[in-house]
């Protein structure tokens, strides 16, 4: 019997926020036996990833590496922070910012989350009314979600800050970057945060497995003896040794620290800010295929309305009548393309979730990747007749030619 053709073999992609693409040097990397832990190579990858670990977050402080995923460098963040019974703030626009919340209310803070929704951008008056609410300073933190991964909502952090000082409110400026470090333009120092979150396997192309903490001179003066610390999640023996030992709490991370060693150098060789323009241009032709497919449907649009509200390395939208799943799973099996499910869209009834996918344009990604996507997706809508509007990848092309 013949097999039914498809389109998808060849090279696999995975379109979806994490984990992305690991580039064949992280791979190449990382294909070793086991090092020696007490003394030799491992100990210069450690050192050199310092510096450039500190270079990708736009700081010159503190930086503490755990073995972990992100919900890990959550707990990492809470339990340096945190005392028990101590007071955060925490804004939501999406699954990640609730994510935290609960996490950080589970080890016993006393959690107030400001809920904007999963479409709209964090309305900074609201925060500065809690802020000015606040009169006796009772919030430790300001627990913030740089770009959520499940809504595509991006914040604008240098505006938390400025908040923060027009009200005078001393809480820390905690910002959870997973989806965004190494992606969207990101200035810690520069922007007054006091301690950036974000792990391995998103815009730092390297397996799931690390979690980071990025932390100022000032969180860790005021945070020194808060009693949810303890000696695995402290943040001092691993930012400041002076064993190497120590800022592993015990055996390192060998293999991830060989790829994420490569992967740093590739952010550097290519230069911060060329990384950052290539995930602005690729989101713009993302965007610009969406515009267009949305002009022919009522029931086809992005979830986030202003471009300027939206992360550059993911795209969540909503395709009616179940399409969005349809359109997923015709991707994958006819072209080899996975899509991002609707993630944290799980708690709508079904068929609602049916309604959404994301495309991911984060990391290892480049013109070829992203406009393969679209035309796949294009060819997807084309085969199962979804409605859409016709150019879409023409939009997409003259995003990228005229920007
Ligand atoms: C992926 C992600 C997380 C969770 O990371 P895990 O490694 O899956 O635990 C948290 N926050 C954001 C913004 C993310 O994108």
């Amino acid at each position: 019997m013949k097999s039914p053709v498809s389109l998808a073999h060849g090279r696999p992609y995975l379109a979806i926020p994490g984990p992305s693409t690991m580039p064949d040097r992280v791979l190449r990397a990382m294909h070793r036996g086991a090092p020696n832990i007490y003394g030799g190579e491992i100990y210069e990858v450690v050192a050199g990833i310092w510096p450039r670990l500190r270079a990708v977050a736009g700081t010159t402080q503190h930086c503490a590496i755990y073995i972990g995923n992100g919900h890990a460098a959550w707990e990492a963040a809470n339990s340096n922070l945190f005392s028990r019974g101590d007071k955060a703030l925490v804004l939501a626009v999406g699954r990640f910012g609730i994510g935290w919340a609960e996490s950080a209310r589970a080890v016993g803070v006393d959690v107030d989350v400001l809920d904007f929704g999963t479409s709209r951008p964090v309305d900074m008056a609201r925060v500065e009314a809690a802020l000015r609410a606040d009169r006796g300073h009772k919030i430790k933190a300001l627990l913030a979600t740089q770009v959520d991964t499940s809504s595509s909502i991006k914040t604008d952090v240098a505006a938390l800050r400025a908040v923060l000082d027009a009200v005078g409110h001393p809480a820390l400026l905690a910002i959870d970057c997973i989806a965004s470090l190494g992606c969207d333009e990101y200035r810690m120092d520069a922007w007054g945060v006091d301690l950036t979150v974000s792990a391995s396997q998103k815009g730092l192309m390297t397996p799931p497995g690390l979690g980071i903490l990025w932390f100022s001179d000032k969180a860790r003066e005021r945070c020194r003896g808060n009693d949810l610390r303890t000696p695995y999640w402290d943040w001092e023996p691993r930012a400041f040794g002076p064993e190497f030992w120590q800022y592993f709490c015990g055996t390192a991370p060998t293999h991830h620290l060989y790829g994420l060693s490569e992967a740093l150098l590739m952010l550097e060789e290519e230069g911060l800010e060329n990384t950052w323009a290539r995930h602005r241009a690729l989101a713009g032709a993302v965007w610009a295929a969406f515009d267009t497919w949305s002009g022919g449907s009522p029931e086809l649009a992005m979830n986030v309305p202003r471009p300027e509200d939206r992360g550059w390395s993911v795209t969540a939208a909503r395709m009616g009548g179940g399409d969005a799943t349809r359109l997923r799973e015709w991707c994958e099996r006819e072209a080899g393309v996975t899509l991002g499910i609707g993630l944290g869209m799980a708690a709508l009834p079904d068929p609602a979730w049916h309604n959404f996918l994301r495309v991911a344009h984060m990391g290892h990604v480049n013109a070829h990747m992203t406009l393969g996507v679209l035309a796949v997706m294009e060819t997807g809508m084309q085969v199962l007749g979804i409605p859409h509007g016709e150019g879409g990848i023409m939009a997409a092309t003259r995003a990228l030619s005229t920007r």
